[in-house]
């Protein structure tokens, strides 16, 4: 495994500086965790770049910095127990794991979390539990955790996910009619009940029910 030369990895982490990720332990977990494992095929060459890029299903590994402000935004404690909806290529799941005691992450393609775990596997990424499923209805079993992410958009943050967040915990997701302008929302579990807050617009492939038909 070579990973990006310094120079492309210099320019890579001066981006994500650029667009705002500023904090030092995800500007850290992104120095580590080398995108270029994430994304194969034709894409491969521009994985240092800042840009969403295309991979298995129909689905998209998330721009860096989109990545790097979720997970600030998340505020990810070593003590955390995470739950990742949307693996996808297993990129975002990969930082997290960096930064949290354990991170679950589950996607509705099969065939994209079998990819993702063998990366998981050559990182040697032993905190991370993959899941093939709905996302949409969390993980009971797991439930309840201190930080939720979701790296597809919904029209509302779903009220499964809403019920397995515990008191103090946050959720950052992407909400909005798919495909057109989504916002970014951060969600705080209080004892008294939620308080959301707009963070910036985005654009992620939409939360879609049951399960994928890849096997
Ligand atoms: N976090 C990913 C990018 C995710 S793209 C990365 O770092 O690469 C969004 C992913 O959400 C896709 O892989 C898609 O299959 C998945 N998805 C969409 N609806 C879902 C649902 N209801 N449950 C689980 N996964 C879902």
């Amino acid at each position: 495994m070579s990973g990006p030369d310094p120079e492309t990895k210099m320019q890579f982490l001066f981006a994500l500086r650029s667009k705002g990720v500023t904090d030092k332990r995800v500007l850290a977990a992104m120095e580590e965790v080398d995108r270029g494992l994430f994304v194969r095929g034709l894409f491969s060459g521009r994985a240092y770049e800042d840009m969403p890029l295309p991979i298995a299903c129909g689905q998209t590994i998330s721009q860096p910095s989109v990545v790097g402000l979720m997970t600030q935004a998340l505020e990810v404690t070593p003590r955390d127990k995470v739950l990742e909806v949307g693996t996808g290529s297993g990129y975002q799941a990969a930082i997290l794991a960096k930064l949290a005691r354990r991170v679950y992450t589950v996607d509705r393609h099969a065939r994209l979390v079998r990819a993702a775990q063998l990366v998981f596997q050559q990182l040697q990424l032993v905190n991370i539990t993959t899941m093939t499923a709905d996302g949409s209805f969390g993980l009971p079993d797991q439930a309840p955790f201190d930080r939720i992410i979701v790296t597809a958009a919904a029209e509302d943050a779903p009220g499964p996910l809403l019920a397995q967040l515990k008191i103090g915990g946050i959720m950052v997701l992407p909400v909005g009619q798919s495909d057109t302008v989504q916002t970014l929302i951060r969600v705080r579990r209080t004892e008294q009940g939620f308080d959301y807050d707009e963070l910036r617009p985005v654009r992620f492939v939409p939360l879609l029910e049951g399960l994928g038909k890849d096997g």
